[in-house]
């Protein structure tokens, strides 16, 4: 996963799926490019998605536009290279923290559920089952892992050793916040917001700004409301076809081995591209043009 050169602007790291950049003259700004690639239990496979990291990109930007908070966005007119792929953005002091709403319980949050009726420290009430509505939105935070591992669910307390109680307060003040917009502009056109991550950072005068991607299929699980159903799991606009593909037997990979995942058949990268291009699509009601 090599970042390629860009003229004017100096690579300065690279996550599973966004090569960083600071611009040559201005080290204040980023240039967040958005690759192809995709990942499946931390992995981050050798087999690339066409036009997701545009797909992506543009959908944050989407976001970034209808939420009412403080966002990272400087401009999208970047160089020609990466274009519809990266952002401009301000350069941010990240928190270590993955702030996680949720409004459904599924996943880990239904793990935790089941083994102490808590999600993240949070007691719940009793007889919530897969896909169950909560009766309100949860902040259920989770620790920023090394590359490789999983992000580990933590409680609130621990977010307000790790960052300090006003911070903590407001990362969960601005999640909840925003998951209910966001949630509730889904709803509108049919889909659930199940629960999302959200990655804040601080500007150099201390406030908080929204950063990272924002409402997209790789940090959110979008249900389609009609086929959502208390108990049962639901298909969700994201990486379902290549879990299911890996975890198959035709894939002839053991989850557990410590291997690297295989490429995956042309098949399971089709149905996948299209189920990141309906999720833009639906949302944002503009068909989507690479
Ligand atoms: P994953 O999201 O799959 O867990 P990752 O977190 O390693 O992987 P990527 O999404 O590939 O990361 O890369 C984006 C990186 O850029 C993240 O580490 C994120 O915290 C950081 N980032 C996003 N916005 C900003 C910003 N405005 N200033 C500084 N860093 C940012
Ligand atoms: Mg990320």
């Amino acid at each position: 996963m090599s970042a390629p050169q860009i003229p004017g602007w100096n690579h300065i790291s690279s996550g599973k799926i966004r090569d960083l950049y600071v611009k040559e003259d201005d080290p204040d700004q980023l240039l967040v490019v958005t690759s192809d690639r995709i990942s499946a239990f931390d992995f981050v496979l050798d087999t690339v998605i066409p036009d997701k990291g545009k797909i992506l990109t543009q959908l944050s930007k989407w976001w970034f536009d209808q939420l009412n908070i403080e966002n990272h966005v400087i401009s999208m007119d970047v160089p020609e290279q990466v274009a519809g792929r990266a952002m401009i953005c301000e350069r941010l002091e990240m928190f270590p923290v993955e702030c996680v709403a949720r409004g459904y319980l599924t996943g880990s949050g239904l793990a935790e559920y089941r083994k102490d009726g808590t999600v993240c420290g949070i007691e719940l009430e009793d007889g919530l089952t897969e896909a169950s509505r909560l009766s309100k939105p949860i902040f259920t935070p989770a620790a920023k892992a090394e590359v490789g591992e999983h992000d580990e669910n933590v409680s609130f307390e621990r977010v307000v050793e790790m960052v300090g109680e006003d911070v903590a307060a407001a990362l969960r003040g601005a999640t909840l916040n925003i998951y209910s917009q966001a949630a509730e502009l889904a709803l509108e056109r049919g889909i659930i917001l199940a629960d999302t991550k959200f990655e804040f950072g601080a500007r150099p005068d201390g406030s908080l700004v929204l950063a990272d991607e924002v409402l997209t299929p790789d940090s959110s699980r979008f249900w389609p409301a009609d086929q959502w159903e208390e108990g049962k799991p639901t298909p969700s606009f994201d990486k379902q076809y290549v879990r299911d593909w890996l975890t198959s037997e035709e894939s002839g990979w053991d989850r557990n081995s410590g291997e690297n995942p295989p490429a995956l058949p042309a098949e399971v990268v089709e149905k996948t591209r299209a189920r990141y291009i309906e999720a833009y699509e639906v949302l944002t009601g503009e068909k989507f043009s690479a």
